[in-house]
């Protein structure tokens, strides 16, 4: 299952968001579980923690999971009949990273994969706000996400030089915040025995 890009994928400025990116495909008939930790918060919100039946049953008998809840969705083996877990929880918890990793992956998904200066999602890259040639960093506080469009206008021009204000200016997101813009980009399938388990915490915030 593609579950888009990694964060690991090295972090140069090819354009490589297209809106195709922005919806994660699931198919249902291929009986993903929701994988949550074991707090029931979800690993991930995107791309959304989701498993494969198939490995979903390997962690059941390796013993590194609970079933939550179940599919009506039977497999069988002669020997054996087992419902698809359609949630499952780890039972060592993940400590998330207390800040998040400064990948192409999540300085789109801090500014909502759209350009900072148009709003458009298409052709997405990275724009130094101080450019590089006046000694800008890649980091978070200068690195937005940009169009190529308004990327090639900018070029190595500051926004006084050229105009251009990004709607956001950049800044280190915290884990939560990244998990706030991740709900925004549901895949195309979830399952009703999910619902609970992806939002239950957003009254826990001011
Ligand atoms: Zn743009």
């Amino acid at each position: 299952m593609e579950l888009g890009p990694r964060p690991d994928q090295p972090d140069d400025e090819r354009p490589v968001f297209r809106e195709s990116f922005l919806t994660i495909a699931v198919s249902p008939g291929s009986w993903p579980a929701l994988v949550l930790n074991a707090d029931f918060r979800p690993l991930s919100y995107y791309p959304l923690s989701i498993w494969s039946w198939q490995d979903t049953i390997k962690a059941v008998f390796l013993e590194r999971v609970n079933i939550v809840a179940l599919y009506d969705h039977a497999v069988h083996s002669p020997s054996l009949e087992m419902k698809l877990p359609s949630v499952v929880s780890l039972k060592n918890y993940v400590r998330p990273l207390r800040q998040p990793a400064f990948t192409r992956f999540n300085v789109f998904l801090r500014d909502r994969f759209s350009c900072q200066y148009c709003g458009s999602r298409e052709d997405l890259t990275f724009d130094h706000v101080v450019p590089r040639s006046k000694g800008g960093e890649t980091t978070w506080d200068n690195v937005v996400a940009a169009c190529s469009s308004c990327n090639l206008k900018k070029g190595g021009q500051s926004p006084d030089e050229s105009g251009m204000y990004p709607h956001q200016y950049p800044f280190q997101p915290t884990v939560g915040a990244l998990h706030r813009n991740g709900r925004l980009f549901p895949p195309n399938y979830l399952h009703e025995s999910w619902l609970d388990y992806l939002y239950w915490d957003t009254e826990l915030e001011p």
